[in-house]
């Protein structure tokens, strides 16, 4: 593992932030909440500021220059990761379709299918959503029972998803859906690239916790799709599914969102004073913050052990699930304690006078909380570092 950067990858970390200073949107946060680009407020900023992004071929910078990116090394992909979590930019606009999709396209698909959705991605043009778990079907993904049946050229989908991130603004989705009914479950299961428009999709919002429209069930009733809608072969979707979880696990950077917070809470535990005494002075505020910072700086130390094994051609799997689950409760736990610091202040949220830092706090600690169950439960991470890192047998 290498701690030091280059010179250039410095520069390329100034020239970010240079960006980013001049080009986020004024006081985004404070309109956008937490919602992600997710709900009619907010959608339009996360997607002015993608285009803005696609001008200097950022949205997926990481990418081969043929499909749109600039080819970056893993290693700029990070310093990329953490100025844009760092600055809290509003990136979601295109995270299913970069972090997801793309990428799966690129191992599996045809170069028609490059062609067509690979730069529609990077300028920006198309958002995507993943269409993978269903009521019965969630870390047991290979239960899935939504069918694709062949019918001439075509096939015709029917079934429902759920939790779907995004649905009611995507223009496309990737979707898994049983093609044999009679195979064993995870080797009669296809990839489909989906247009959102086509006839017979329905969304109903599934409003989460913060009040938010993130999430969506999806229903097919016959929707007929093309052959050439397939990614890759019939009944070897399950391997390309485990691709695209692979990429969404190992998405790196997040941890730094984490030191922000902690130096935001310092910086207020200095500022704000409690029955006459600044919070910062009293011995369980400080001794909290500073556990918190460590806790922080372990947490990107794990995400880099991932980014330097990515680097050198290896594909991380334990150690992706332990940076994953460990930066989702030391975050959860991070949140809990600015909150727990505020006093009742913590609990309110951006909208009342009285909020303190802009309600961050508590929005993360709700948002913290699904992140456990997203891209994989804790518990799931649990048993892969079990089984792949301990070696383990299986429970
Ligand atoms: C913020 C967020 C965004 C999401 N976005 C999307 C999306 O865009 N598209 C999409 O397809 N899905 C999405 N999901 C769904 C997500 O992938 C599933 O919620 C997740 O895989 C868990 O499945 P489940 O909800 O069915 O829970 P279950 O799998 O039913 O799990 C229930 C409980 O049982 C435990 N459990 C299950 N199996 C085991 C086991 N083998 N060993 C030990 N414990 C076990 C789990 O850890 C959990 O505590 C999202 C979820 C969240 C929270």
């Amino acid at each position: 593992m290498d701690f030091r950067f280059s010179p250039e990858e410095d520069a390329f970390r100034q020239q970010i932030r240079d960006w980013l200073k001049e080009n986020l949107p004024e006081n985004w946060e404070t309109a956008a909440g937490f919602s992600r680009g997710r709900d009619d407020e907010t959608a339009s900023i996360y997607k002015d500021f993608a285009k803005k992004l696609s001008t200097r071929k950022w949205v997926a910078p990481h990418w081969p220059i043929a499909y749109g990116g600039l080819g970056l090394s893993v290693i700029e992909q990070l310093i990329y990761n953490e100025e844009m979590a760092y600055a809290n930019a509003p990136i979601g606009y295109s995270s299913i379709g970069v972090g997801w999709a793309g990428p799966t396209i690129i191992v599996y698909g045809t170069e028609d299918q490059k062609q067509k959705h690979l730069s529609a991605i990077t300028n920006a043009e198309t958002m995507w959503c993943q269409g993978f778990s269903e009521p019965n079907a969630g870390s047991d993904l290979a239960n899935l029972s939504t069918k694709a049946v062949r019918d001439g050229d075509d096939y015709i989908i029917n079934g429902q998803k759920i939790w779907t991130s995004g649905a009611h603004y995507a223009d496309w989705m990737i979707l898994i859906a049983r093609t044999d009914q009679d195979a064993p479950k995870h080797k009669g299961i296809s990839y489909f690239l989906l247009d959102m428009k086509t006839p017979g999709i329905s969304t109903r919002p599934l409003i989460d916790m913060m009040n938010n429209h993130g999430f969506n069930e999806v229903f097919f009733e016959n929707v007929r799709v093309p052959r050439s809608s397939l990614l890759g072969e019939e009944n070897r979707g399950w391997y390309m599914a485990a691709t695209t979880l692979d990429f969404e696990r190992s998405s790196i950077g997040g941890a730094v969102e984490a030191k922000k917070m902690i130096q935001e809470l310092a910086e207020y535990a200095r500022d704000t004073k409690r029955n006459g005494t600044r919070l910062i002075d009293e011995v369980p505020v400080r001794v909290r913050i500073a556990e918190a910072g460590i806790e922080a700086e372990l947490g990107r130390l794990l995400s880099y052990r991932v980014a330097t094994l990515q680097a050198r051609g290896s594909v991380p799997h334990y150690e992706a699930a332990i940076a994953k689950l460990f930066n989702t409760d030391m975050k959860l736990r991070m949140a809990r304690y600015g909150m727990e610091i505020m006093g009742l202040y913590g609990q309110l949220d951006h909208k009342s006078k009285w909020v303190q830092l802009k309600g961050r706090f508590k929005r993360q600690y709700m948002w913290q909380t699904g992140l456990a169950v997203g891209g994989g439960t804790t518990e799931i991470q649990k048993n892969i570092i079990a089984m792949r890192g301990l070696g383990l047998p299986r429970g």
